[in-house]
């Protein structure tokens, strides 16, 4: 390998949001993500909401107010 044009290669921590931790090489350090194979509905065969940008939280927000209407 060349000199000085190369990256520094590290073991490198990926955190999940659900506490999971992977020790990975890697040139960048201190990756967070937000969902990983421990947690992920596919691996755990478990439905689970996964609504990081709380897109659910607007769309009920919205819909409330055509449920409201049509009670009255
Ligand atoms: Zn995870």
């Amino acid at each position: 390998m060349k000199k000085d044009i190369h990256p520094e290669f590290k073991p490198t921590v990926i955190k999940c949001a659900c506490g999971n931790e992977v020790t990975v090489g890697s040139t960048k350090s201190d990756i967070t993500v937000e969902i990983c194979s421990q947690c992920h509905p596919f691996y755990t065969g478990k439905q689970k909401l996964v609504d990081s940008a709380g897109r659910i939280e607007r769309f009920r927000r919205k819909y409330a107010k055509f449920q409201n209407n049509s009670k009255s």
